[in-house]
C-alpha cells in the first residue's frame, strides 16, 4: 500500500475510479475480450463505494466527450495522413484518408466509448486522500 497520490492520467487511460483511483469502473479490463460486456461497470467503486451513475441518465452526457474525441482523432489522423502520404484534389487521397479515419473509428469505438464514460465521471468526481487508507481490494 502506497500513501502517493496515483497520477491523474495514468488512472484516467487505465479507467480507475477518480475518487480514489485505485478501483477499476469497468468489470473487464480489456474493451474487446467480450464486446456485450464492454460497458459493463461496477454499480460503485470495489475499494472505496463511490458511486458511478451519479445519477438516472447521468451517461447521456458523455456522447458529447465521445464525439469531441472523434473529431479530434479525426483531426489527428488527417494531419499525420498529410504529412506522411500527402493530400492532393487531383487524386483519391482526400477518400482513402476518409475509408482509412471511418475503419479506425469504428474499430476504436468500444475503447472510445469506454475511455469517454471515464472523462466524463472525471469531470465530476475528483480524488480525494484519505481514500489512500482503504486498503486494495
Ligand atoms: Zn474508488
Amino acid at each position: 500500500m502506497s500513501n502517493t497520490r496515483p497520477n491523474y492520467l495514468l488512472s484516467m487511460l487505465s479507467m480507475k475510479c477518480p475518487h480514489c483511483r485505485r478501483g477499476d469502473m469497468f468489470k473487464t479490463k480489456n474493451a474487446y475480450t467480450n464486446l456485450k460486456k464492454t460497458f459493463e461497470m461496477h454499480e460503485h467503486c470495489p475499494v472505496c463505494g463511490q458511486k458511478y451513475e451519479l445519477e438516472t441518465g447521468f451517461w447521456f452526457g458523455t456522447g458529447y466527450v465521445s464525439y469531441a474525441l472523434a473529431v479530434a482523432f479525426s483531426v489527428a489522423t488527417l494531419i499525420a495522413y498529410w504529412v506522411i502520404f500527402g493530400m492532393s484534389w487531383e487524386d483519391n487521397s482526400v477518400f482513402i484518408w476518409l475509408g482509412l479515419n471511418g475503419v479506425l473509428l469504428v474499430v476504436l469505438q468500444p475503447w472510445l466509448m469506454r475511455i469517454s464514460r471515464v472523462i466524463y465521471l472525471y469531470f465530476f468526481v475528483y480524488y480525494d486522500e484519505s481514500t489512500a487508507e482503504l486498503p486494495d481490494k
